[in-house]
């Protein structure tokens, strides 16, 4: 854990403590039990750093679990991405790596106990015809006509479900608990449907598959979860988690408690939205640096240390609501600022043309390589008299407090010289095309003896001595604050940002980039934290920004 990190308290740590103090637990087991349908997101990453953070902290372990129960959408790419996700994240789940399919037979067999018991029946209902009997909270639900059938009856038409003599959805087990009872959840709900369907792992043994329901809290049980963590959408199936423990009488009983899923400003997190966005080529995969998945934030070369820090920061809530990325991508700039090297490089290159320096010469300077930091030390930077400055730090006819280059105005080149504006070439269209301008010898490496100061410092690239680079700039996938909200008719696609992302025609990098290695992280001096992408090869350098450098967090809470 980065030493930011500190540790804070929360309702659920709060639990724990109680209940270690008072001895009902003396080891803690949570778990972190995705569905492997699609890829994680950062919402994931909160109940992965919560659920790790707290088995950690209290000396338990934390169970991965493949909450693998519905067949239809779940492949192993998804179990090998959130592999590789949790990893990435900085967890370990040690031996601990579980499947609820592992668990067909324990639950098949409750099942028929629960059967035996009098607690489920099979029933010939339609999903639609269970939905409509099922009645609203105010009044009660219908019983099913199947509901009283015998025992022996149950066990039959139940064995032959799991033989496959039944198609999909002629008939379910459901168990038998009440249809007048106030949460409609306990309504008889459903434990099995049979779905002719082949199974990521267990192949073609089942045609049965358990509910969440069903499944979940048995799961936890068989595992001896102590504490079993979940967000505010199950708060209402609390009661059917209980029930189904209390009817089959596991050895182990779970306690689950939720919390509220987190949510960002500008970000749509469902694994079925993002799905979409990625089925129908809005964004380039599941890893699109603008994707917040946890594929989507590494590519875009957020730190993991950052993550997690965000994490414990936003604490944990009881109730929904949205958290602000700007928190987010402080915590990104603050742990990078710790820790990236600088380098300069210029985005909207303007030629300078330094009329007084040798032609023939390179000259060598030595760069700072993070002021944070003395140990990084310095680096070597070739001066050329051509060079590239950034188009927006030069103004023809300066605007009020602009301290930059405008003609006859002087301004350092950092680590270089003072350099002054003498002329402006332009085209026959009157685009300006290059500067002309002078340097001072006296003033190498940045500074004059005379003691003269100027008042603008700015980047800039050796225009032969250089690497080209593309540099992919990110804005938020999404130009509102919450993309759910939109017309009616409309869809959460009718919010994207058509300038999410700008891919840079002509942006050069000084040469030292060319030895970084594919996941550097590093900051462009005066333009933003950037990342070396996947889509490097030898011939071209390619660089994800991961975020500018303004603060817009650290700005409101200095208000
Ligand atoms: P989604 O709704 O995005 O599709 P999900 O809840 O269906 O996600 P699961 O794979 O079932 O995805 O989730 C695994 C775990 O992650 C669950 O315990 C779930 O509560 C938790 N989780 C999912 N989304 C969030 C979120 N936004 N914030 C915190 N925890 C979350
Ligand atoms: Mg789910």
């Amino acid at each position: 854990m980065s030493e930011a990190t500190k540790e804070t308290t929360n309702f659920i740590k709060t639990i724990i403590e109680e209940d270690l103090a008072s001895g009902k637990h003396s080891k803690i087991i949570t778990r972190f039990p995705p569905e492997p349908n699609g890829y994680l997101h950062i919402g994931h990453a909160k109940s992965i750093c919560l659920n790790f953070g707290i088995a950690k902290q209290y000396n338990g372990t934390c169970h991965l679990r493949f909450d693998d129960t519905n067949p239809e959408k779940e492949e192993t790419e998804y179990v090998e991405s959130i592999m590789n996700d949790v990893k990435w994240l900085g967890f370990d789940w040690g031996e601990n790596l579980f499947y609820a399919s592992s668990y067909f037979d324990q639950l098949y067999e409750w099942a028929v106990q629960m059967i035996k018991d009098g607690l489920a029946f099979v029933c010939h209902q339609t999903l639609e015809e269970i939905r409509e009997c099922r009645g609203t909270a105010k009044g009660k639900g219908i019983e099913s006509p199947y509901r009283n059938r015998s025992v022996e009856e149950n066990l039959d038409l139940f064995e032959k479900m799991k033989n496959g003599e039944f198609k999909d959805g002629e008939c379910m087990l459901r168990a038998k608990i009440d249809m007048a009872h106030p949460n409609v959840l306990l309504r008889d709900p459903v434990m099995y449907r049979i779905k002719h369907v082949s199974h990521h792992r267990t192949g073609d043994k089942w045609c049965i598959y358990p509910t969440y329901d069903y499944a979940h809290g048995q799961s936890d049980a068989i595992e001896n979860i102590t504490h079993s963590i979940c967000t505010l959408e199950f708060e209402a199936h609390r009661p059917l988690y209980e029930w189904f423990l209390e009817a089959i009488k596991p050895l182990s009983r779970p306690r689950q408690i939720e919390f509220a899923r987190l949510n960002l400003t500008y970000t749509v997190m469902s694994k079925r939205l993002l799905m979409k966005l990625v089925k129908e080529n809005i964004v380039n995969g599941w890893d699109d640096p603008r994707m917040p998945t946890i594929a989507g934030i590494r590519r875009r070369g957020y730190p993991p240390e950052a993550v997690r820090d965000f994490s414990e920061r936003i604490g944990l809530a009881k109730r929904e609501s949205t958290v602000s990325l700007d928190l987010l991508e402080h915590c990104v700039r603050e742990n990078l600022n710790k820790k990236a090297r600088r380098y300069m490089a210029v985005i909207n290159p303007l030629k300078v043309v330094v009329t007084n320096y040798p032609e023939d010469i390179v000259e060598e300077f030595d760069a700072v390589n993070n002021p944070e930091d003395e140990t990084a030390g310095t680096r070597k930077v070739p001066f050329t008299r051509e060079i590239y400055i950034e188009k927006d730090d030069f103004m023809e006819e300066p605007a009020k407090k602009f301290h930059r280059l405008y003609p006859g105005n002087e301004v350092r080149l950092r680590a270089a010289y003072y350099i002054t504006c003498n002329d402006i070439i332009k085209d026959e269209n009157g685009n300006i095309v290059e500067l002309h301008c002078t340097y001072d010898p006296e003033t190498k490496g940045g500074s004059s003896p005379d003691g003269r100061k100027v008042k603008g410092t700015i980047h800039w690239v050796s225009a032969s001595h250089n690497v080209p680079v593309e540099a992919r700039l990110y804005d938020t996938l999404f130009k509102v604050e919450n993309p759910m909200e939109f017309g009616e008719g409309g869809s959460f696609t009718d919010n994207l940002n058509p300038d999410s992302l700008k891919v840079t025609e002509n942006a050069y990098a000084e040469v030292n980039i060319k030895e970084l290695p594919q996941g550097e992280r590093f900051q462009f001096e005066r333009v933003g934290y950037f990342v070396i992408d996947s889509d490097t090869t030898s011939e071209k350098t390619v660089v994800n920004r991961i975020v500018t450098l303004k603060d817009k967090w650290a700005r409101l809470q200095k208000k």
